[in-house]
């Protein structure tokens, strides 16, 4: 440790703070893009060592210009959390206690801090305590972690052991999963010889919730060992299926039900929001994010599995140099794909610590609520059409009925730099697609942004 390493972190730290310090107010003026940052950066491997708190100022100064203000209070691009400045505190000593998480006997405090956290998500989410919980990198790979369970598990019951023999000559299993689902579920599902085409889609209502009776002939039409995809929060309209319906007709069927609630399954966190989640706890499987909703630093995602049996046997890792975890204790690469992993515990546990039951459930009702004052004010405004009702927190508008002034509209929004939105396709039609799930958007900065769109949209109508 030299006195540059130490200059380094502390440069790190000073840095970090003037960024969020500034990144609260600042607009969100365009960043420079891709190219120029990589012509910035590029160069020759160095040849010598170089020297720490240089090589951290030059980060400072050659990246910030392509660091875009996704913690801002007017950010509503894709689904993008807040990045919580104690979580990412906590994240900073993960990195710096170089602590490898995998086993509990290599990281004690890790381990210990991970179980913790995990029991205060089911807690929060109101699921099963007894659950088990891998903390991965996102939802991507919790889909496909609890995926690898129920594969394991409906297999299992018929006598087949995947994780022994593979798919080759297993009994074909049949994979129901919502016509509206997310496009990383066909991910995991790809990743897991089930195919990403070789599955039943069943239709949906408007909001991309999966209709019961499409999904009881569906369920009626399988053979064998079946496996029930359902989504809480759809990415365009945040439209959650009806769980109460759903989950007991694919019980009935012997069907294993997962559920991907990535930023959706929190509205579980918020009494004035559960009823949209009514019933999902009686699934199977669940896949959530830390990083969207739960305003964690990326990357974060939780992996929960009702039956940490088949959830193990699907990830757990032996080898005769790891410990194995005595008693009660619990290894964390036990229900994960990684073995080395970042300590994800502790920016969790920093985390909900922060906000409280009573802060989270606070900011997701009150992103909800600026959800629907934002899609009403712009409903408003002539030629501006909120594409479907506004149930949670993600909304879409059209301009004008119309592709070419939908995509100028966003365009114009983006190069006024006040706030941040991003177009996306529903139905065949572009609309511009916003989530509201920082816990830095308040009424006021929804108000800020709506002025901003409703200014965007003139200048492109005076073209
Ligand atoms: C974001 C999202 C995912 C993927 O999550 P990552 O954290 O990006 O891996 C999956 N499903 C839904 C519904 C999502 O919104």
């Amino acid at each position: 440790m030299t006195p540059s390493d130490l200059a380094a972190l502390q440069a790190a730290a000073d840095a970090a703070a003037a960024y969020r310090r500034d990144i609260a107010v600042a607009e969100h003026t365009p960043v420079a893009d891709y190219r120029t940052i990589h012509a910035a950066f590029a160069a020759p491997v160095p040849e010598e060592p170089g020297d720490s708190a240089a090589i951290i100022d030059e980060l400072v100064r050659l990246a910030t210009p392509g660091i875009r203000a996704q913690t801002g209070p007017r950010f509503f691009g894709w689904v993008i959390g807040h990045s919580h400045p104690v979580g990412v505190a906590a994240d900073w000593l993960a990195s710096a206690w170089g602590q490898n998480a995998a086993n509990v006997t290599a990281a004690p405090a890790a381990a210990a801090v991970e179980a913790v956290a995990c029991d205060w998500v089911l807690d929060l989410l109101d699921l099963p305590r007894d659950a088990s919980v891998g903390v991965v990198t996102g939802a991507t790979v919790a889909n496909f972690v609890c995926l690898a369970a129920a594969r394991s598990e409906v297999l299992r019951r018929t006598g087949w052991d995947v994780e022994a023999d593979g798919l080759f000559g297993a009994p074909p299993v049949t994979v129901l999963i919502g016509a509206d689902a997310h496009a990383t579920v066909y991910s995991g599902l790809k990743y897991l010889g089930l195919g990403a085409r070789r599955v039943r889609e069943v239709a949906c209502d408007d909001l991309g919730r999966i209709l019961p009776d499409a999904f009881a002939a569906a369920l009626d039409e399988s053979d064998g060992p079946v496996i029930a995809i359902l989504q809480a929060g759809q990415i365009n309209t945040g439209g959650c299926d009806p769980f109460d319906a759903l989950v007991p007709m694919a019980h009935a069927r012997g069907a294993w039900v997962h559920v991907d609630g990535a930023f959706g399954l929190w509205a579980q966190a918020a009494p004035a929001r559960k009823h949209l989640t009514a019933g999902v706890e009686a699934a199977d499987s669940w896949a959530t994010d830390g990083h969207k909703w739960l305003q964690t630093p990326y990357d974060c995602g939780f992996a929960i599995v009702r039956d940490a049996g088949a959830h193990a046997r699907a990830m757990a890792i032996s080898a005769s140099y790891l410990p194995p975890a005595e008693g009660s204790d619990r290894d964390p690469s036990t229900y994960v794909p990684e073995l080395s992993r970042r300590a994800r515990g502790f920016a969790t546990w920093a985390t909900i610590k922060a906000l409280g039951r009573s802060g989270i459930a606070e900011m997701v009702e009150r992103n909800c609520a600026v959800a629907v004052h934002m899609a009403a004010c712009l409903d408003a405004e002539p030629g501006i059409a909120a594409v479907v009702p506004v149930t949670l927190n993600q909304f879409m508008v059209r301009f004008g009925d119309d592709d070419a002034l939908t995509l100028a509209t966003v365009e114009q929004i983006q190069r006024d730099g006040v706030a941040f939105f991003g177009a996306s396709q529903w139905r065949g039609q572009w609309v511009l697609r916003a989530s509201v799930c920082s816990m830095a958007t308040t009424m006021a900065e929804g108000e800020t942004s709506v002025a901003a769109v409703i200014d965007a949209w003139r200048k492109v109508q005076a073209r």
